[in-house]
């Protein structure tokens, strides 16, 4: 085992309370006592563990208690949207612990809802009696992956150009991430599946697609998440698609593939049609409940974006399509998009294609997040999932 696995091991031994003395590290891991020693000492002073009084022992030399330093430290993730935010805490090894959803307004600009979120984060820790220690912000627009600065979205009044991590500088150099909340999702779709018992069916290479208000999507190679060369890759919810051609769309121009398959898209029909759901939870509520003209509208949706989507599978020929977002609740859209994908692409390409829902559903992101956010926490982390990370420099 190469040391930084054993540094790894050890903080989660100690994390989990399975060990709290030299000696059990070394009775667990079967490690020679000055092996231990050496770790334990690298491992205090880089900050992971700390340590806490003598322990009586029943037998031997009594052993200092150690304490992982991160067992009361947690991240602050949050999924912004449009009308809500969604929020929580993670530990340091990347586990959720704690969601919440509440109610904004992302045209009050980036220091509002910003300052905002730090607040909602700094209640929520103190609530759980836990120190906040790491930072992740998914934004439904796109973003420059390297840099944290959101480029050109067509729902963020006052956001354009903004860098998020300069207008955070309350939380001075603790680990933050930003990233896209179709790209983070995709990666927490990735972290999810693993973390659940037994393991969801387990893909490496994959599209996910983000169908919310707008559509997003990423592709995941080999585990990784591809960003592009400007770090913006995946936001195809602007590509022009024939069946919305002459549409006007909030980007300013006509025919996305936004004003055909998105739920913002499947709400205006709807309205169109006489029928009225103010948010996307009551056009789901209604899809759910077997609505025949909520669940029409929805496939046709969905077909629309197997459509637009062919293209890019035929190309990848992925293992899966995972479907997010919002809409990805209603089994009719994800078979839509199914449907599409079978009647266009080659049967090569589709016959062994999974077509399935996101299993980490609406807190994929969140997942994402906490993935990323907390392998910055650990000196010596090993976590497996890729992301995009930034640490604010000091
Ligand atoms: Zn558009």
């Amino acid at each position: 085992m190469g040391r930084t696995n054993s540094d790894h091991e050890i903080v989660e031994l100690i994390a989990s309370g399975q060990a709290s003395t030299r000696a059990d590290i070394s009775r667990l891991t079967g490690l020679a006592p000055s092996t231990v020693t050496g770790i334990v000492q690298r491992l205090l002073t880089s900050g992971a563990i700390t340590e806490a009084g003598a322990k009586s022992s029943t037998g031997g030399r009594p052993g200092s208690i150690l304490i992982a330093a991160s067992t009361r430290t947690r991240c602050l993730v949050a999924e912004l949207g449009a009308h809500h935010v969604r929020y929580g805490l993670a530990n340091a090894h990347g586990i959720l612990t704690e969601q919440r959803n509440c109610m904004i307004d992302i045209s009050l600009g980036p220091q509002k809802i910003l300052a905002s979120l730090l607040e909602y984060g700094e209640n929520l820790a103190q609530e759980t009696e836990c120190e906040l220690g790491g930072f992740g912000i998914a934004i439904p627009g796109p973003i420059d992956a390297a840099s944290g600065t959101v480029i050109g979205p067509a729902r963020m009044p006052g956001w354009n150009g903004c860098t998020i991590p300069d207008l955070l500088t309350q939380i001075g150099d603790l680990p933050l991430v930003v990233e896209n909340d179709a790209r983070i999702g995709a990666s927490g779709e990735y972290a999810y599946r693993r973390h659940l018992d037994p393991p969801g069916s387990i893909f490496n290479d994959y599209v996910y697609v983000k169908a919310g208000s707008a559509i997003g999507g990423a592709l995941v190679e080999n585990g990784t998440v591809y960003t592009g060369a400007r770090g913006i890759a995946g936001d195809i919810t602007h590509v022009r698609v024939d069946a919305a051609s002459g549409r006007p769309c909030q980007c300013g121009n006509t025919g996305c593939l936004d004003t055909i398959a998105s739920a913002t898209a499947v709400r205006e029909e709807l309205r169109e049609r006489g029928y009225n759901y103010p948010t996307n939870s009551a056009l789901i509520t209604a899809a759910l409940d077997g609505e025949p003209e909520v669940v029409t509208v929805i496939r046709q949706a969905g077909v629309h974006l197997g459509e637009a989507l062919a293209r890019n599978i035929a190309f990848l020929a992925p293992q899966a399509l995972i479907i997010g977002g919002t809409l990805s609740a209603v089994p009719a859209y994800c078979s839509g998009v199914a449907q599409a994908l079978h009647e266009l692409c080659l049967h090569s390409i589709v016959a062994d294609l999974a077509v399935e829902a996101s299993l980490a559903g609406m807190d994929a992101a969140l997942w994402g997040l906490a993935s990323a956010v907390s392998s910055l926490l650990l000196p010596t982390s090993t976590h497996p999932h890729p992301h995009q990370a930034r640490k604010r420099a000091a």
